[in-house]
């Protein structure tokens, strides 16, 4: 449920400066196509790769933590827990929440009309039979008691899924400690939070193999460019660079995230790594696997004899050696 946006309280009315209205301003833009259009996109290969991956880990990782939490009876069978889904987006992960019987679940993201398009998916989604509520909110810069009913926070959640989108909040310390402080108090003690976020050690190899006296600071392909501004400064919070995904993301400022001190962050407020994998890595460990496998062809990250629907430039872009894109 979006914010009322002419109420003084309302989030939405800060007018917003600097990055994070770069930011929305992109994210509010981005159409959202239909699943037959999507399937038209350039990059659709490496996008259905992404979603595998999050599929893998919400299934091996989310799924647990929801199946230990009371179930109850409803349209899909038994249902169980409670997901919150901070940077949701249009609602692309809705299915595997289906998927994996939810029984309720919170959509936050700072982009309003993603969220009245992830409201929409859910609404005419004939999978979507979990309770959901939908709010256009900065989840770096708000405490959620302050800015959500708190009915919405009485029970904990059991999972608190951030894909693609973390990122964005280590823009500064201030921004990374409320994201966390959001994730750790609105999590059960035992629940799972699960997440996706660019590899800051590859990211900084690549910066490192640039020739020294280049004053070009970016790389990429036909699909993808990022770009840096700086090569020696390398700060912990705010460590800036550029990012062009085709079809998906046009030059948007994100920040690295530098795993180690993200650890340390995150123990302060009693989360701990539980599994760290890259996506080749994941791929490596469950292409195999007979639930996963199959979900690959079904997802079309390969095709019926096992060619991966990736080209090379696709492959590059999210810096995985695999699934190898056909010869
Ligand atoms: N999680 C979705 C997915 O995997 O399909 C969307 C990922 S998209 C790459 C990144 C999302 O992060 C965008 O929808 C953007 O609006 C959201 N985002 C960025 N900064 C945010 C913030 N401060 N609070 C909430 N959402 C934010």
């Amino acid at each position: 449920r979006e914010d009322d946006p002419a109420s003084e309280e309302s989030p939405r009315k800060k007018r917003r400066t600097g990055d994070v209205a770069v930011v929305v301003e992109h994210y509010n833009a981005r159409p959202d196509v239909g699943v037959a259009q999507r399937q038209e996109s350039p990059i659709i290969g490496l996008k259905n790769f992404n979603n595998w991956v999050k599929s893998v880990l919400i299934t091996r990782f989310a799924h647990p933590a929801l199946a230990a939490s009371p179930s109850r009876d409803g349209p899909r069978g038994r249902m169980r827990g409670r997901v919150l889904d901070m940077g949701c987006g249009k609602g692309g992960d809705l299915t595997k929440w289906a998927k994996a019987n939810v029984a309720e679940y919170v959509g936050l993201d700072i982009a309003a009309v993603s969220i009245e398009q992830a409201q929409k998916r859910h609404a005419t989604s004939r999978g979507s039979r979990f309770v959901a509520e939908f709010y256009a909110l900065d989840c770096y810069s708000h405490v959620l008691s302050e800015v959500l009913p708190p009915w919405l926070l009485q029970t904990p959640f059991d999972v608190v899924s951030m894909q693609f989108c973390m990122h964005y909040a280590f823009e500064s310390e201030t921004k990374a400690r409320i994201m966390l402080q959001n994730v750790a108090t609105w999590l059960r003690p035992g629940g799972v939070f699960v997440g996706t976020i660019p590899n800051a050690k590859q990211l900084m190899e690549q910066l490192d193999a640039l020739p020294p006296d280049t004053q070009d600071l970016s790389w990429g392909n036909k699909v993808y460019r990022i770009r840096f501004e700086d090569r020696r400064n390398r700060p912990i919070f705010g460590h800036r660079y550029w990012f062009y995904l085709k079809d998906a993301v046009d030059d948007v400022p994100e920040y690295v995230v530098h795993w180690e001190n993200f650890v340390q962050l995150a123990a302060e407020y009693g989360l701990h790594p539980n599994y760290k994998k890259e996506f080749h890595d994941i791929f490596d460990e469950h292409h195999e696997h007979e639930e996963f496998g199959e979900l690959l062809q079904r997802m079309r990250v390969v095709d019926a004899v096992g060619e991966s629907q990736m080209d090379e430039d696709q492959v590059g872009s999210c810096q995985c050696p695999y699934p190898p894109p056909p010869p």
